[in-house]
């Protein structure tokens, strides 16, 4: 049955390979893609939530490959009422991008949109580059919510779209 109370609309952005199409692949599909993660081949996947009793339908949309080309529209962001901006914690140069990320969703979106940063590949304490409190520093500075989260391990990926949904929820 297809009732619910709310709809969000969710974007993830963040530089290509930091793991967005695993992310939601892992929370909307319970997978991790192995080998080359296919790209999801439409422009959104969906997933009902239930928080606090309230039916809520996120409307999850994944960039499908164009932040590769740096040609992500307006369209991309339009109606947005969450935003997930990814970085891989292995990867210095997809946190060094992170400005430039938030200067192009500052012409895009409204102050009512909420943001959160995560740091993606927890999992690899080998090659991590990026320590939790940097992250997290950097969340605070810019007013985001910060999560660091493994696709691979499924560690806390229910937690960004639980925490979202639940912000969304309070402003509703
Ligand atoms: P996207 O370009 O941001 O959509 O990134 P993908 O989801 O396609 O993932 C890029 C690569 O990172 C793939 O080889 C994934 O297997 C790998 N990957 C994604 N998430 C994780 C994770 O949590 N841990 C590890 N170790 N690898 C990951
Ligand atoms: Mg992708």
């Amino acid at each position: 049955m297809d009732d619910y109370k709310f709809l969000f609309k969710v974007v993830l952005i963040g530089e290509a390979g930091v793991g967005k199409t695993c992310l939601v692949r892992r929370f909307c599909q319970g997978v991790f893609p192995i080998g080359q993660a296919a790209t999801i081949g439409v422009d959104f996947l969906i997933k009902n939530l239930e928080i606090n009793g309230d039916k809520i339908k996120l409307q999850i949309w994944d960039t499908a490959g164009q932040e590769r080309f740096r040609t992500i529209t307006q369209s991309y962001y339009r109606s947005a009422n969450a935003i997930i901006i990814v970085y891989d914690v292995s990867n210095q140069p997809s946190f060094d991008r992170l400005p430039e990320w938030l200067r192009e969703l500052k012409q895009h979106i409204n102050e009512k949109v909420v943001v959160i940063l995560v740091g993606n590949k927890c999992d690899l304490t080998e090659g991590r580059e990026i320590p939790y409190h940097i992250g997290e520093s950097f969340a605070q500075r810019h007013n985001m919510k910060f999560i660091e989260t493994s696709a691979k391990e499924s560690a806390n990926v229910e937690q960004i779209f639980q925490e979202l949904s639940t912000t969304l929820l309070k402003q509703a």
